[in-house]
C-alpha cells in the first residue's frame, strides 16, 4: 500500500481541503463534502433490512461486504470526496408539458459522461498537489450507496421519498464520488429531515413510498421504465399512470423542497436538451440508428425497444 504525501509535497489536510473546495467551485461544483473511509456500519444495518424486504433494484452492488467496506474498493483509502451535480433547468425548458415524456434527469447529454469528466478533472488537480495520490471515481457504477455518502458528507438531508435534498437545488442532483488515499477532514451529516408532508407518498404512481425514508424499487415507475423482458400486469398498470416513457419525476415534482430552487450551476445540463419523443421518431428509427443518434444519452442504454414498448403501453398504441 502506498503512503500519500511523500517528501517534498506534504500539504496539510485543512489547506488541502480548502484547495479542493475552491477548485470544485472554480468548475461550478459548489456542493462538495467528505466522508471518512471506514466501514459504514450504520448503513450496513439499514441495507440488510432493505435486502430482507426485497427493497432492491438489482442494479446495486451485490456483495454486501464491498458495499459497506471502502477498503475492498481501494485498499489505501482514507476518504471519499462526494460532489453533487444539480440538473434543474428552470426556465431553460419552454416545451409544453404534454410534449415532455422523458424524466428531467435524462434531458441533457448523459449525466454519467458529464459527472465522470468533472470527477476526473478534480482527481487530476489533486494529483498535481499530492504525491502518490490514488483514487477511483464513480457515478452510479460504484459499490456504495451514493445517497448515503451524500448524506454522510453533509450535502443534504433525507426525504421521505428516499431522495437527498439540498437547500439550493432541492433533490434534482446527481451524485459522484472519488474514493482516495488522502485524509481529507470529514464533514458532519445534517440532522434534519424533509418536511414530512407526505405529498410524495400520496402521489407516487407505484405506491412504493412507505413513509419511512425507503422506497420499494420493484414498484417504482422509474425502475419499471428501464426493465427489460416481460412486464407483469402490475408493472403495466404503474407505467400507465403517468406519461413519461423514461424515468419518473412525480415524487420530486410534488415535494415542497423543490419549489423556488436555483437552476443548475453547470452549463452542460442546459445544452442539447431533449425533452421527449414523438411516436414516429421511435417507431421509424432502426436500432442501429437509434444507438448512433443517442449513444451519449442516459435513456439509450436499454436500447430503442424498451422506450418504444413503454410508449406503446402508455399511449395504448397497437403493435
Ligand atoms: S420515482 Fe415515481 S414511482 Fe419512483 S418512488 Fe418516486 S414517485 Fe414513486
Ligand atoms: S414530498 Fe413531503 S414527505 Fe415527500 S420528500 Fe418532500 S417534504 Fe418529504
Amino acid at each position: 500500500m502506498k503512503e500519500v504525501a511523500s517528501a517534498g509535497r506534504i500539504p496539510a489536510p485543512e489547506q488541502m481541503k480548502k484547495k479542493l473546495i475552491d477548485y470544485c467551485k472554480s468548475i461550478n461544483i459548489d456542493l462538495t463534502g467528505i466522508v471518512a473511509a471506514e466501514p459504514f456500519t450504520d448503513f450496513e444495518k439499514a441495507w440488510r433490512r432493505q435486502v430482507e424486504r426485497g427493497f432492491i433494484s438489482g442494479f446495486e452492488e451485490k456483495d454486501i461486504a464491498r458495499r459497506v467496506n471502502p477498503f475492498l474498493t481501494l485498499e489505501s483509502a482514507k476518504s471519499i470526496i462526494v460532489c453533487l451535480f444539480p440538473y434543474f433547468t428552470g426556465d431553460a425548458c419552454e416545451t409544453p408539458s404534454n410534449r415532455i415524456n422523458l424524466s428531467k434527469s435524462a434531458w441533457s447529454i448523459d449525466y454519467h459522461i458529464i459527472v465522470k469528466q468533472k470527477l476526473e478533472m478534480i482527481a487530476l488537480f489533486l494529483k498535481q498537489h499530492i504525491d502518490n495520490f490514488e483514487y477511483k471515481c464513480f457515478v452510479d457504477n460504484g459499490p456504495f450507496s451514493d445517497r448515503y455518502l451524500a448524506w454522510r458528507a453533509g450535502l443534504g438531508f433525507w426525504g421521505i421519498n428516499n431522495c437527498i435534498i439540498t437547500d439550493r437545488y432541492g433533490s434534482y442532483v446527481f451524485i459522484g464520488y472519488i474514493i482516495n488515499n488522502y485524509p481529507f477532514e470529514p464533514d458532519k451529516p445534517r440532522e434534519r429531515t424533509c418536511l414530512q408532508c407526505f405529498n410524495c407518498v400520496k402521489a407516487c404512481p407505484g405506491s412504493c413510498i412507505p413513509g419511512d425514508f425507503t422506497i420499494n424499487p420493484q414498484r417504482c415507475k422509474s425502475y419499471i421504465t428501464q426493465k427489460k423482458g416481460p412486464l407483469s400486469p402490475l408493472d403495466v398498470e404503474i407505467l400507465k399512470k403517468t406519461n413519461l416513457i423514461w424515468g419518473c419525476d412525480v415524487c420530486q415534482e410534488v415535494c415542497p423542497h423543490n419549489k423556488n430552487i436555483e437552476r443548475t450551476s453547470l452549463a452542460e445540463f442546459l445544452r442539447d436538451l431533449k425533452f421527449g419523443f414523438e411516436y414516429n421518431e421511435l417507431k421509424q428509427v432502426s436500432n442501429r440508428e437509434f444507438l448512433k443518434l443517442y449513444r451519449n444519452r442516459s435513456f439509450s442504454w436499454r436500447g430503442k425497444g424498451v422506450l418504444l414498448r413503454n410508449y406503446e403501453i402508455i399511449n395504448e398504441k397497437c403493435k
